[in-house]
């Protein structure tokens, strides 16, 4: 380690390499406070070259590294032990251009995801990836977990974003693939290879992305539907209703309505009445062809005479509409005020979202007594967060202490549905062992196969995504 440090400096100006001391700090700690990095060499690149001079070093001294983007994923993917050395993609801030006519935006990894939505939008143009830590992940960590969020059910994952993609491989060669091409069948999409691959295959330097055109119109709604099972037909129909404007479709319990509007300032009941279930609502588009505030009212109407929905209501500003999203964000923000809760970011098969959330929901309830689960987010793509609080008159230790026993009952109940124990946060190091028991056989021995085959000495991020069992714990 001694020789790399002192070939690091030699390579990075003097804001390039950190060793010790407070400066380290955020690099070190992990947003849940579950893991917490050991390394003490932080390297701080300032380009792509920079960057393969840094991987060339610890491969020529066999030194294991870890990139990090923003350090906001929720699986501990951007943990580094002792002996390992942290790649911080932060200074490669760069937007290399942006294409109008191409509707292309080529950027560096180390961008914050809302900055490239704003450049974007200073343009006219839409980069429609939105999580709700855009304000810190970087977009080579969207890249790297394959993120996903609000929009995913209009524009898909972050892997729908990309075009093109510049990123140092394990042998310390640049695999430079900038291109916009929306057509390209040249063999193997290494692209898409190295998309939610977590840092294992690749350090990826910069990207070329996908722009839209920007949505002038939007229409949101809450509305309370039913029952849960209501969401499902009600989803279908505001699909074909909205002649495919719809972004956003979002589910939120009436528990999730209690925490945001117990403990987060700006949030209040939205309706007169309480109600077991909500789904807050998103249409876009762009020029005035469509009248979404019209599709809106058509699916509501719809929903209403069906009896699917029992109550609603539409922004009528863009105030108003940011009031609904705020519950949607608050939820998540008012349960950390309810004590110790266990999380989860599974998906199903959309039709089987209620069933899952029955079954998962009672398993835990008869496991502990008093659990509170609030189980939100995407029913649009089958993404639910299955959030649980822990009881009221419980020890927050001891309701932490059940972590795997009770990932295990909900996982179970994923398996059982055919449905995913990870459906966008990743695996990190924290599901390696959902890895082992729920992944196919066969595909994790072409996994443990491709990461052999592009990086034998294991040196790009180990231990994480695919465990190889004979390799050796750099
Ligand atoms: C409040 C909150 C809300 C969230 N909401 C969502 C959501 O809706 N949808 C969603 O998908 N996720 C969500 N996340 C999780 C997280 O924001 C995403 O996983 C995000 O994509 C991580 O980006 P990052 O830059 O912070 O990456 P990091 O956390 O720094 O790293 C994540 C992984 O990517 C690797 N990595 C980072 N940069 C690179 C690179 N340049 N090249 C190769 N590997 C790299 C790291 O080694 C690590 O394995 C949320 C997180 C928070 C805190």
């Amino acid at each position: 380690m001694k020789a790399l440090v002192t070939r690091l400096s030699e390579i990075l100006d003097h804001r390039g390499l950190i060793t010790s001391g407070p400066e380290a700090a955020p690099y070190l700690e992990e947003r849940r406070g579950r893991f917490r990095s050991e390394s003490s060499v932080i390297t701080r690149p300032r380009n792509a070259a920079e960057v393969q001079a840094v991987v060339r070093a610890c491969i020529a001294e066999k030194v294991s590294l870890v990139p990090q983007g923003g350090n906001t994923g929720l699986c501990g993917g951007a943990v580094a032990g002792p002996d390992q050395v942290i790649l911080s993609l932060e200074r490669l801030k760069q937007v290399r251009g942006l294409d109008s006519a191409n509707n292309t935006m080529t950027v560096e990894a180390g961008c914050i995801l809302a900055d490239l939505q704003a450049h974007a939008r200073e343009a006219g143009r839409f980069f429609p990836l939105s999580l709700a830590a855009e304000g810190s992940c970087q977009i080579g960590g969207n890249l790297a977990t394959n993120a996903g969020g609000i929009n995913v059910l209009r524009y898909g994952n972050a892997r729908d974003q990309i075009l093109g993609l510049e990123a140092v491989m394990p042998s310390g060669e640049m695999l430079s693939d900038l291109h916009g091409l929306r057509k390209n069948n040249t063999g193997y999409d290494l692209k898409q290879l190295l998309i939610g691959s977590e840092g294992t295959l690749g350090i990826i330097t910069a990207a070329t992305l996908k722009l839209y055109p920007h949505p002038d119109q939007s229409a949101t709604a809450l509305a309370a539907l039913r029952d849960l099972p209501a969401s499902i037909a009600f989803l279908g129909q505001a699909q074909s209703g909205s002649g495919g404007t719809l972004c956003s479709f979002e589910l939120m319990p009436r528990i999730g309505l209690e925490f945001a509007c117990r403990h987060v300032t700006g949030c209040s009941e939205p309706m007169a009445a309480s109600h077991d279930w909500y789904v807050l609502l998103s249409l876009q588009a762009s020029g005035d062809a469509i009248d979404v505030g019209a599709l809106l009212s058509r699916i509501l109407e719809t929903a209403f005479d069906a009896g699917e929905i029992t109550d609603a209501v539409v922004a009528s500003s863009e105030q108003q509409a940011q009031s609904l999203w705020k519950l949607r964000e608050g939820l998540v923000e008012g349960q950390r005020f309810e004590g110790a809760s266990i999380k989860h970011d599974i998906s199903v098969p959309v039709s089987k979202v209620p069933e899952f959330i029955d079954k998962a929901s009672a398993a835990v309830a008869e496991h502990v007594p008093g659990i509170r689960p609030c189980p939100f987010g995407h029913v649009g793509d089958g993404n639910i967060h299955l959030n649980l609080s822990q009881p009221v008159d419980m020890d927050g230790q001891d309701f932490l202490a059940l972590w795997d026993e009770i990932n295990d009952l909900v996982h179970d109940q994923v398996a059982d549905l055919g449905g995913s124990f990870s459906a966008e946060h990743g695996v990190g190091i924290s599901k390696i062992s959902e890895m082992h028991k729920y992944k196919d056989p066969t595909a994790l021995a072409v996994m443990a196969a491709i990461k052999r085959a592009l990086d034998p000495d294991n040196l790009f991020n180990p231990g994480k995504v695919i465990p190889l069992p004979d390799a050796d714990s750099r």
